[in-house]
């Protein structure tokens, strides 16, 4: 037999696991989603085979007849999804997308402003240890120190002090939504491209509950993985045409080789979901949902930064109930709710052990649930947080135990993957 299976058990019972870890956890990674059967299938397909460097109609390979129409697919439901004129859909991941930017838009060296790490922005935006920190002298704006929004004074008075050739906006844990009309004010004054990295917020956009920001921008990135709800990888979108020529140049043969047909596919097959209906209601029950979760989370004594969300993404503040992000992370773990420990602004704890969690919705209210549902989420994180507050690291057993028996039976009424 050719099934995994019986072929390569132990590969196989790693795969098993993980739809089962998946099935029975309330996952809360706010990068996270869970794509349907459909994107799978087209994913799992044999346009794995192909080889097709190149763009649709101009392949440096021949047999491309049937991969050129789902990668046209891809093209065509990204522009309508987002009133883009041009898409690229071959960047393998968020990084390479804006990789992709960076070689087609500037010269190693060159000056770029972009948020910082600490304040919410993403490591490919010019951290240190990144190529686009190493190879690029990238200057960072953050927060407020009384908002905690985005700090556009700051930005201004950084690119007028700077002159960067490009400004960066977006980022991985921005609850609020962005003020990209006064980014473009910034950057037009200093006659700096401005780029968007959308990967939090594209399906937001693409269902409606979250400005869309082509007219505002020069070029938008993305990954597809994320509240798009795709498979992982990345997306670049302009309306310039000559931004579009020196991206697809840059994407290929600039920064990779042959596409991942199969992904492509994917792609494809993800958009063409985004653009029902239903998308729209479903990322309204997001942010909904992730309203709901906040407030629970307030109500039971945590702080939220910026004091709630309008989005997807929700930061919290643990330091009322004097516990770290580490061993909430763990804590929650044992309980089997999903997070990741995340730095809050201005947070004075190191990258390992932080202050903060990052929670979002994307993925539960896939699995259908909703503002009920999250409000009883947010109860069983705060009673675990308790735990931890009134125990130290090793947190409360019996209100972990309790905790992880009552996520069994929220996830047994909203099942996912039945069919598998
Ligand atoms: N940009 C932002 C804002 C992100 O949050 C992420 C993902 O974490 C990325 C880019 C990178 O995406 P990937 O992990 O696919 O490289």
């Amino acid at each position: 037999t050719e099934a995994l299976a019986s072929r390569d058990p132990e590969l196989s019972a790693a795969i098993t696991d993980e739809l089962t870890r998946q099935r029975d956890e309330i996952e809360l990674i706010a990068s996270e989603n869970i794509v349907s059967a459909a994107v799978m299938e087209a994913q799992g397909s044999v346009l794995t085979n192909k080889y097709a460097e190149g763009y649709p109609g101009r392949r440096y390979y021949g047999g491309c007849q049937h991969v050129d129409v789902a990668e046209t697919l891809a093209i065509e439901r990204a522009c309508k999804l987002f009133d883009a004129r041009f898409a690229n859909v071959q960047p393998n991941s968020g990084s390479q997308a804006n990789q992709a930017v960076f070689l087609a838009l500037l010269q190693p060296g060159d000056t770029y402003l972009a948020m910082d790490l600490a304040s919410g922005g993403h490591l490919t935006h010019g951290a240190p240890p990144n190529m686009s920190g190493k190879w690029f002298n990238a200057i960072h704006y953050g927060v407020r120190e009384d908002t905690l929004d985005i700090d556009y004074d700051q930005l201004e008075a950084l690119a007028l002090e700077h002159r960067p050739r490009l400004i960066l906006a977006g980022g991985s844990a921005i609850p609020r939504i962005i003020d990209m009309k006064r980014f473009r004010a910034v950057a037009d004054k200093v006659g700096a491209y401005l780029m968007a990295d959308m990967a939090h917020f594209a399906g937001l956009i693409a269902g409606g509950v979250y400005p869309n920001q082509m007219e505002d921008v020069h070029v938008l990135t993305s990954t597809t993985h994320k509240t798009l709800r795709g498979p992982r990888g990345g997306l670049v979108l302009t309306n310039d045409e000559a931004i579009a020529k020196k991206i697809n140049s840059a994407v290929f043969p600039g920064l990779q080789g042959g596409p991942l047909m199969h992904v492509i596919a994917g792609k494809a097959a993800a958009f063409g979901e985004a653009l029902r209906p239903e998308f729209a209601d479903y990322q309204k029950q997001v942010v909904r949902n992730a309203q709901v979760l906040a407030q629970t989370l307030i109500d039971g004594g945590l702080a939220i930064t910026t004091g709630g969300t309008d989005t997807h993404v929700m930061l919290v503040d643990l330091r009322p109930k004097g516990v770290k992000g580490n061993e909430t992370e763990k804590a929650l773990g044992r309980a089997h709710i999903t997070c990741n420990k995340n730095g809050i602004p201005f947070d004075t704890e190191k990258f390992t052990v932080t202050s903060g969690i990052r929670l979002g919705t994307p993925a539960g209210t896939t699995r259908g649930f909703g503002t009920e549902e999250f409000r009883r989420i947010g109860q069983l994180i705060v009673e675990v947080v308790d735990g931890l507050a009134a125990n130290g690291v090793e947190g409360n057993a019996d209100v972990e135990e309790r905790v992880k028996a009552k996520v069994k039976t929220l996830c047994d009424a909203f099942p996912i993957y039945q069919g598998l």
